[in-house]
């Protein structure tokens, strides 16, 4: 069989496939009524992680020392680096006012022999590319002929692993996650590793600032629309960070400022398994994979896992004789050999044959014998996988906004506060102050009596980066359908999700800005 002559044996799917399917769907489906239940535990959840109590939380609730966001009137040039996958990005930001930035990048990839090296290795070949970016064309060689104390680059470091900060300069890896896995950085001063090797390579650079991700997503979004609140990232891994009152912050010392950046780390949500609707698909694969045990919330939403957990449900129908005539392929039979590119290729396939989808199987799986039955329900499978993680996402974003409406003076003006919170402690965030009502409900009721007396219903602008918010077939769609679940049939009115490509990079140089600023202020 080619691809172009698609086998008509099958125009029906048997009843053991429908049955199969209908079971599927009923494992990977997420009701309303349990992604409610979900978003109440996780705002629990980060309620007891600001509170410091690690015993009931999963939730890091770091505090990043990043405080008051970038209003878009920042100026300055700054080096940036943005780690946290197969990609080292070094750029040179330069901020221009007006909402207005430039960027020069360059990409070096980080290979797989890197990424599980001593990191001392890792942080040198970070320093030999800044060294390589500063000599090549983008950077004015002056700088680096000529080195003196005040030529010295400030640099701001995107790092986008699980980082216990102590200041905006110092902080100590918690983990690893998504496949790193080097010796001899958790449990260190990532900043203070990263400068050791700038200064071991004789580089004339000095390390400002380090930040997570999600906090430089969060912060280059803030310079286009001041009204940033959230800085998500749906990618390789997952994770959002968000604006917290320090008052609420039980973990920091004395609050200097009146709201700090909060780095969640969400992708540890529920790490236990209590209440995700966790499959033994998602098992297999957690159990097989560098880090079982934890992350298990990142395991079912990004890039990095939708494949693979796809791969296992095929295996599955394939081992019950219900899907490729019960033959695998060598490829197909290979941990992370489904790439969740192919899921969005698949999902993006909406001809009536799906050859589309018989081409990736053959040429990237080995599969040749499929027929149209085998590949509607290829395309099943995948749509089950990625929409429970979308829906999941919308979970983990309108727990934060929902955090955000109970704090008080967060979005003060148009109704907000809603009464879901008393002080610091956060009640009735599942069911609305009338007990009959659902918080959704509630938040749709006070938007619409501020709309309705002329108040104005001003956007949450969430800054969003990774491919699976980018690239993967109706996520965004998917993801807007649970929100408006959660947050109300106005959901769209009162958050603004939009993308933020490449942010981390902006980010790291407004960490950067900030905390030379901040310096300066102590002079
Ligand atoms: C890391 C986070 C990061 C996220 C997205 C996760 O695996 O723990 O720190 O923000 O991936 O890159
Ligand atoms: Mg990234």
């Amino acid at each position: 069989l080619t691809s172009s002559t698609p086998t008509k044996h099958h125009t029906k799917w048997s009843d053991k496939q429908s049955k199969a399917l209908s079971d599927l769907t009923e494992e990977f489906t997420l009701s309303t009524a349990q992604l409610e239940h979900l978003t109440a535990a996780f705002i629990d959840q980060m309620q007891s992680g600001l509170a410091g109590d690690q015993k009931s939380s999963d939730l890091a609730m770091i505090p990043t020392f990043v405080s008051g966001r970038p209003d878009g009137q920042e100026r300055g040039s700054y080096l940036a680096l943005d780690l946290g996958g197969t990609n080292l990005r070094v750029c040179l930001i330069t901020l221009k006012g007006n909402h207005d930035v430039e960027s020069n990048s360059k990409a070096f990839r980080v290979s797989d022999h890197l990424q599980e090296a001593h990191i001392s290795e890792l942080m040198d070949f970070i320093a030999i590319s800044i060294k390589e970016f500063i000599s090549s064309e983008h950077i004015s060689s002056k700088i680096v002929e000529h080195p003196t104390d005040s030529d010295t680059l400030e640099l701001g470091f995107t790092f986008s692993f699980p980082v216990a900060q102590t200041a905006i300069d110092a902080g100590m890896l918690l983990r690893w996650t998504k496949g790193f896995n080097c010796p001899g950085a958790v449990g260190n001063d990532i900043v203070q590793l990263l400068q050791e090797a700038i200064d071991r390579n004789k580089v004339n650079v000095h390390v400002a600032a380090l930040v997570n991700d999600t906090v430089g997503t969060l912060l280059a979004h803030s310079y286009k629309h001041p009204n940033t609140f959230i800085g998500a990232i749906f990618g390789t891994g997952t994770n959002g960070a968000y604006v917290e009152a320090t008052r609420s912050i039980k973990t920091m010392p004395t609050p200097t400022a009146k709201e700090m950046i909060i780095n969640i780390e969400w992708g540890n949500f529920d790490k236990d398994k209590r209440i995700l609707p966790v499959t033994p698909f998602d098992n297999k694969l957690d159990r097989e994979s560098i880090n079982p045990g934890i992350h298990i919330f990142e395991k079912m939403i990004s890039g990095m896992y939708l494949g693979e957990i796809t791969r296992n449900i095929l295996l599955h129908l394939i081992d019950h004789r219900l899907l490729f005539d019960g033959t695998s392929s060598q490829k197909l039979n290979t941990h992370w050999s489904f790439e969740t590119k192919f899921m969005s290729q698949i999902e993006s396939d909406t001809s009536a044959t799906l050859i589309p989808i018989a081409q990736i199987l053959e040429q990237e799986l080995g599969i040749y014998l499929n027929t149209q039955v085998d590949r509607e329900i290829v395309k099943a499978v995948c749509e089950l996988v990625g929409r429970r993680a979308a829906r999941l996402s919308a979970m983990a974003t309108a727990a934060v906004v929902r955090r955000g409406l109970s704090v008080e003076g967060h979005f003060a003006g148009y109704g907000y506060p809603l009464k879901l919170s008393e002080g610091d402690h956060v009640i009735g965030t599942a069911a609305g102050v009338n007990k009959n009502e659902t918080a959704a409900e509630e938040i749709h009721e006070k938007t619409d009596s501020v709309a309705e007396h002329g108040g104005n219903l001003q956007q949450i602008h969430v800054g969003i980066d990774g491919s699976v918010f980018e690239h993967y077939p109706h996520f965004e769609e998917r993801m807007v359908e649970g929100l408006t679940e959660l947050l109300g049939s106005r959901a769209k009115d009162i958050v603004a999700l939009g993308i933020s490509k490449d942010g981390s990079g902006v980010g790291a140089a407004l960490a950067a800005l900030i905390a030379t600023k901040n310096a300066d202020h102590s002079c």
